[in-house]
């Protein structure tokens, strides 16, 4: 059973997860956020932001060489995103398993890419890809006011503290 020092570090767990402008579009937004609040994953920042195409290449720009990175900007700029910011032990990891491999035709059934998504450019979510990328992702979309901490009911039930 974890002690409460273990869940204290489970709650410090955190990382950037977007629905893309075709998630937001296809109206998959209830689906993606139900699949990290089922798991028992919690959720501590949301907004709906349409990102400049300057944002997007602060956000990307890792793949700054890539020859998909101009489109790719343009896109993630080109209307609604849901920006949130999820909880929990192993999240970071896990919610990278949920949102399944980047090319949906090798993102295994059960994964959201997996079951919702069809191409790469139109792949619906974006998730942290380590911890570091987590921390970056969350200061550049969110201010730490915009991050709520709390306690919720269900934690001793998931995590087995009480
Ligand atoms: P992710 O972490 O799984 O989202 O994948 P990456 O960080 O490698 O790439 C970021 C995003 O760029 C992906 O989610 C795709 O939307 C897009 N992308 C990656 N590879 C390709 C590609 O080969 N072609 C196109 N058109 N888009 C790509
Ligand atoms: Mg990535």
């Amino acid at each position: 059973m974890l002690q409460d020092h273990q869940l204290h570090a489970a709650e410090l767990e955190r990382t950037f997860i977007a629905i893309k402008p075709d998630g937001v579009q296809r109206g998959l937004i209830a689906e993606i956020i139900s699949r990290f609040e089922r798991k028992g994953f919690k959720l501590v920042a949301i907004k709906i932001v349409v990102p400049s195409k300057e944002f997007a290449e602060k956000h990307y720009y890792d793949l700054k060489e890539r020859p998909f990175f101009n489109g790719l900007c343009d896109f993630l700029s080109s209307g609604p995103v849901i920006a949130m910011v999820w909880e929990g032990e192993g999240v970071i990891k896990y919610g990278r398993k949920l949102i399944g491999a980047t090319d949906p035709q090798k993102s295994e059934p059960g994964t959201i890419r997996g079951d919702l998504a069809v191409v790469v450019g139109r792949n619906i979510i974006h998730g942290s890809d380590g911890p570091e990328t987590a921390k970056d992702e969350i200061a550049l979309w969110f201010t730490s006011s915009e991050l709520v901490s709390y306690t919720s009911n269900a934690e001793k039930w998931i995590y087995g503290v009480n």
